[in-house]
């Protein structure tokens, strides 16, 4: 198969690539992990892996209210404070019967979701498409990347963090994911902040 790769940066992998210091290893888009639910794209993937893999259990909590909560957030409603527990079962319950009576409302935001208008803007497209492109809304990412000069500090595989007051969102534990990407007795943490170009962080 033959292939050209145009990339705009020193290194090529994108949001996947790594950044190695000091014996340890991180990812520059945020700790990654693979899955898949599709088992054929899966499958696909750890074969060009061959053994250069390893296979976790993912032990991910988010941290809501000082309160340890299973991830997703819907399969730790019994972590949760009573009546936020109250609150989720009760608009649950709500939105079923919506549901059922046809009055549901779909949710409208998918526009904010695709990163899109890089694309739009090389391509001949009409003004107003363009136009609405560039009022598109979307998140920068800084990542921030300690390694410890100690052992293990907990089990966790990341925690999010739901939270106005903390800076980050996410917290990553990459030692944790493998023994490879940081030095032995040593472990890391990587911090997710999600910001603007204006904010000030
Ligand atoms: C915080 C975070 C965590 C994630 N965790 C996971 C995970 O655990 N597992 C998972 O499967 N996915 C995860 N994802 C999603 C995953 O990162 C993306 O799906 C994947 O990186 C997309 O790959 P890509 O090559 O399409 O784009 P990118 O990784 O964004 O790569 C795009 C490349 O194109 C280059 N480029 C851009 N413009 C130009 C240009 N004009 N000319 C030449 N080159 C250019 C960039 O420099 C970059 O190298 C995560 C994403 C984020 C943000």
């Amino acid at each position: 198969m033959n292939f050209e790769i145009l990339e705009k940066e020193k290194e090529c992998g994108g949001l996947v690539r790594s950044l190695q210091k000091d014996g340890f290893t991180f990812d520059y888009g945020g700790s990654h992990i693979i899955f898949s639910k599709d088992e054929e794209v899966l499958n696909f993937m750890l074969n060009l892996l061959g053994n250069n893999k390893i296979k976790k259990r993912r032990n991910t909590k988010i941290l809501y209210k000082g309160y340890y909560v299973q991830y997703p957030f819907e399969n730790g409603l019994a972590d949760l404070p009573k009546e936020d527990n109250f609150e989720c079962l009760y608009y649950f319950i709500q939105n079923l019967i919506l549901k059922e009576k046809g009055e549901l409302k779909i949710p409208s935001n998918f526009k904010e979701w695709l990163p899109i208008h890089e694309l739009i803007r090389s391509l001949n497209a009409p003004k107003e498409v363009k136009e609405a492109v560039d009022n598109l809304k979307y998140n920068s990412l800084i990542t921030v990347m300690i390694g410890l000069d100690k052992p293990k500090i907990n089990d966790f595989t990341w925690l999010y963090i739901p939270d106005k007051d903390v800076l980050t969102h996410r917290v990553s534990f990459p030692s944790n994911y493998s023994p490879f990407v940081s030095p032995e007795g040593k472990s890391s943490v990587l911090a997710e902040i999600t910001c603007n170009t204006k904010d000030e962080v």
